[in-house]
């Protein structure tokens, strides 16, 4: 059995972070590790606390796991602080862990910092480099790459820039626009993942997503196929999903 592991942060509605991701995983029949590096107290309507896991801490949650299991493939999503972002990327090094995805978490849909200050810039120094693929919104490509990205020329512009620190594909996921809802894809070319505008708002839309991804590349697919198959399975998931609490709808994945 392929095996992915998630460094992300913990989400008690399981509709994000770390339980989003497992569920991910199982749903393409790959067995999920897990580590956290944040904790968030939230809903279905927001995120209204958020604790960092000490950095250490989160250290020997990895080395324990590592020194026992490699996984085929490996996503890091809410790291919060500089202490976190630097642990993965020393254990990136030191494992060489391979079929590395990110999900540049920045800020939640209800607005609370996802990551303390200076972080983004950390991440895009420390851990673009190792990257098999990012897979930033457009809000989060914007912070990362100094463009404001509204326009499909934005998006390719910021694609450049931002792989030019290192990831070997950007995709910008284009869930966020106004216009259209199609992905752009680089890794020196620019390919388009086409997919329809979902009505409504969901929670954990990113974290799917590039969840979908690790799983697929852990599974053996190259970033182009996991990440069509990734949109693919995004259609079905906006189709299953559904309302339960007061806020933004859920993945019943
Ligand atoms: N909480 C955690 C732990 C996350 O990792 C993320 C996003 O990746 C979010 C919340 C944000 O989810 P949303 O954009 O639905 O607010």
């Amino acid at each position: 059995m392929n095996t992915a592991l998630t460094i992300a942060g913990f989400d008690p509605s399981g509709g994000a972070g770390l339980q989003q991701d497992l569920k991910v995983f199982h749903a393409f029949g790959v067995y999920g590790l897990s580590a956290a590096a944040a904790l968030t107290a939230q809903n279905s309507s927001g995120v209204t606390a958020v604790k960092a896991v000490d950095g250490n801490f989160l250290r020997k949650q990895l080395e324990v796991l590592l020194s026992d299991i490699v996984p085929d493939a490996t996503k890091v999503g809410m790291l919060l602080t500089a202490a976190n972002v630097r642990v993965v990327a020393r254990i990136f090094r030191k494992y060489r862990l391979k079929n590395i995805v990110l999900d540049p978490v920045i800020v939640s849909s209800s607005g609370r910092m996802l990551a303390e200050k200076g972080v983004p810039e950390l991440i895009r120094g420390e851990i673009f480099p190792y990257c098999a693929v990012i897979t930033p919104n457009i809000h989060e490509a914007s912070v990362l790459s100094g463009v404001a990205v509204t326009t499909d020329a934005d998006m390719a512009k910021a694609a450049i820039i931002l792989k030019g620190f290192g990831p070997r594909q950007v995709i910008i996921t284009g869930g966020h626009r106004s216009g259209s809802a199609v992905d752009m894809v680089y890794d020196g070319t620019f390919s388009y993942l086409k997919g329809k505008r979902a009505a409504g708002e969901y929670h954990g839309t990113g974290c799917a997503f590039s969840s979908a991804v690790t799983a697929l590349l852990g599974k053996g697919l190259d970033v182009q196929d996991a990440a069509l198959n990734a949109k693919r399975f995004m259609g079905r998931s906006f189709r299953k999903s559904f309302s339960t609490g007061k806020g933004l709808r859920l993945f019943s994945i």
